[in-house]
C-alpha cells in the first residue's frame, strides 16, 4: 500500500499551464506522486491530514548549475581577478580534495539546498561517486555530471574513464537513489576536441545530458578563436556536441550566429547572475535568447564564485540585473522569473512531465513557506501577481519551512529529516580547515 495523505490549509501556486492558484487549497499525495490538487471545497482529503497553517506552497526549486564540492572553498577567494582566483586559491585547494572531502563538502551543499527550498539540482564535478553518495543520503533529486578535463585532476589522470565508470554504476537507479547521471565536459577551453567527441558518443550511447560551461568570458572566446578559428559554440557544433542534449552554463558572450545555433539545437541555458557579477564576467543576453525562444533557467554556480546557494536571492538579483541591462522595468516578468526556477528548470533536465509544477500525476516535489515570515506578509492569496512577486522579490531561502521530494519530507519546520545537520557542519568545517592549511591560504 502506498502512503496516502493530504496537505490542507495552504495557498497553492501550481505553475501549471493555466497559472492556476488555489487560495485555500489542498493536495492529495499518494506514494511519490500528486493524486489531486485543487480548492479545499472540491478536493476531498484522503488519508492522513497535514495542516500547513496557511502556508504558500509551490513546486520545489530547480538549480540548474552548481558545483557542490565547493562549499568547503567558501569565502576563501574573494575580491580577486578570475586568473588570480583560479591560480592562487581554487586550484591549490582542489589539489587536496579527496573522495572523503568531496563527500563532506557535498553534504554541506545539500544541507544548504534543502534549507533554501531547492529540491532538484544539476551538479558538475569530479569525485562524482562520492558526490552521489552524499546526494543520495540527502534525499534530493540530483543530476550529477562527472566532470571531464583534458588535464588530470586530484581524483584521476583519466577523468573520462572515471566518468564512464560513474555513469555505468548509477544509470537507471533513479527510483531508488534519485541520482541521474550526466556527463560534464568542463568547458571548450579545458577539454580537447577529441575528448569532446568521446563525450558526445557517450551521451548518445546512454542518453546523457551534457552539462558544460560556454562563453563565460571574453578571454575564453579569444582563446578558442586563436586555437580553432571559431567561437566556442561553433566549435562545439563542428564536433557534433550540439546534437546531444546540452545544458550550457553562463552563455554570456554570444554573437548572432552563436544564438542561432542555440536556437537550432535547442540548447538549454543556465543563467548564473551572481557568479557572473562577482567575477565580472558580463551579463547574459536574456532578451536576445527569449526572442529566439531559447530556454533560460537559473543556477547558483558553485560556492567559490557565489558564496551562497540561495536560489531565491539569485532569482531576484538576476531579474533586476536583466531589467537594468534592458533599461526596461517591464522586462522579465515575475511569471517568467518563477518559471525559470520551476517548470523551465524541469524542461532543461528533460523532466517537465515529472516535476516543475504541481499537477495530478506529477511527482510530489514541493516547498512550503513560513507564513509568519515578515518578508512574506501581507499576502494576497487570490492574486496570482502578488504570489509571483512574493516569490520573486520578497522571499529568500530562509523563508522555506518545509521541503518534500517524491512525497517524502526532506525538511519539516526547518529541521532537515535526511541529514544529521550538526555532523554535516562539523565534517565540512574540519575539511575546509584542512584545505586552507595545506593550500597555504592563511
Ligand atoms: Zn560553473
Amino acid at each position: 500500500m502506498e502512503k496516502l495523505f493530504t496537505l490542507t490549509n495552504c495557498t497553492v501556486l501550481t505553475v501549471d499551464g493555466q497559472d492556476s492558484i488555489y487560495p485555500d487549497g489542498c493536495i492529495v499525495i499518494e506514494g511519490k506522486r500528486i493524486k489531486r490538487v485543487g480548492p479545499a471545497q472540491s478536493v476531498s482529503p484522503e488519508g492522513e491530514r497535514v495542516d500547513l497553517g496557511g502556508a504558500l506552497v509551490m513546486p520545489g526549486l530547480i538549480n540548474t548549475h552548481t558545483h557542490s564540492h565547493s562549499s568547503v572553498f567558501k569565502n576563501q577567494a574573494d575580491d580577486l581577478e578570475l586568473m588570480d582566483w583560479l591560480h592562487k586559491a581554487m586550484w591549490p585547494m582542489e589539489k587536496y580534495l579527496s573522495a572523503e572531502r568531496a563527500y563532506a563538502a557535498t553534504a554541506l551543499s545539500c544541507l544548504e539546498y534543502i534549507k533554501g527550498g531547492i529540491t532538484t539540482y544539476a551538479d558538475q564535478f569530479y569525485f562524482a561517486d562520492a558526490t552521489a553518495r552524499a546526494a543520495q543520503k540527502s534525499g534530493l533529486r540530483s543530476f550529477l555530471a562527472a566532470t571531464v578535463f583534458t588535464n588530470p585532476c586530484a581524483e584521476t589522470d583519466d577523468t573520462f574513464g572515471a566518468a564512464v565508470k560513474f555513469v555505468q554504476n548509477w544509470k537507471g537507479r533513479q527510483e531508488e537513489t534519485r541520482i541521474y547521471p550526466c556527463i560534464g565536459p568542463h568547458a571548450p577551453y579545458s577539454v580537447s576536441g577529441e575528448l569532446f567527441g568521446e563525450v558526445a558518443r557517450l551521451s548518445w550511447e546512454y542518453g546523457l545530458l551534457v552539462h558544460t560551461h560556454i562563453s563565460e568570458t571574453l578571454d575564453e572566446n579569444r582563446q578558442l578563436r586563436e586555437r580553432t578559428g571559431m567561437s566556442p559554440t561553433r566549435w562545439l557544433e563542428s564536433l557534433g556536441v550540439l546534437e546531444c542534449p546540452v545544458l550550457a552554463a553562463h552563455s554570456i558572450h554570444l554573437d548572432e550566429e552563436d544564438l542561432a545555433l542555440y536556437q537550432t539545437y535547442n540548447l538549454r541555458v543556465s543563467y548564473n547572475p551572481v557568479s557572473n557579477l562577482k567575477l565580472v564576467s558580463g551579463v547574459m543576453p536574456m532578451k536576445e535568447m527569449r526572442e529566439r525562444g531559447i530556454l533560460v533557467t537559473l543556477g547558483t554556480d558553485g560556492a567559490q564564485s557565489n558564496n551562497s546557494m540561495d536560489l531565491l536571492r539569485d532569482l531576484r538579483t538576476g531579474v533586476l540585473l536583466q531589467k537594468m541591462r534592458e533599461r526596461d522595468a517591464t522586462f522579465c516578468s515575475t511569471r517568467e522569473a518563477v518559471r525559470m526556477v520551476t517548470i523551465d528548470g524541469a524542461r532543461a533536465l528533460g523532466m517537465e512531465h515529472e516535476i516543475g509544477s504541481l499537477e495530478p500525476g506529477k511527482r510530489a516535489d514541493l516547498i512550503a513557506f513560513d507564513p509568519e515570515s515578515p518578508r512574506l506578509n501581507p499576502l494576497h492569496r487570490n492574486s496570482l501577481n502578488n504570489l509571483l512577486a512574493t516569490v520573486t522579490y520578497s522571499a529568500c531561502g530562509a523563508d522555506v519551512a518545509d521541503v518534500m521530494v517524491d512525497g517524502q519530507w526532506v525538511m519539516r519546520s526547518r529541521k532537515v529529516c535526511t541529514l544529521d545537520e550538526a555532523e554535516v557542519r562539523k565534517n565540512a568545517q574540519e575539511c575546509s580547515e584542512y584545505l586552507v592549511k595545506h593550500a597555504n591560504l592563511s
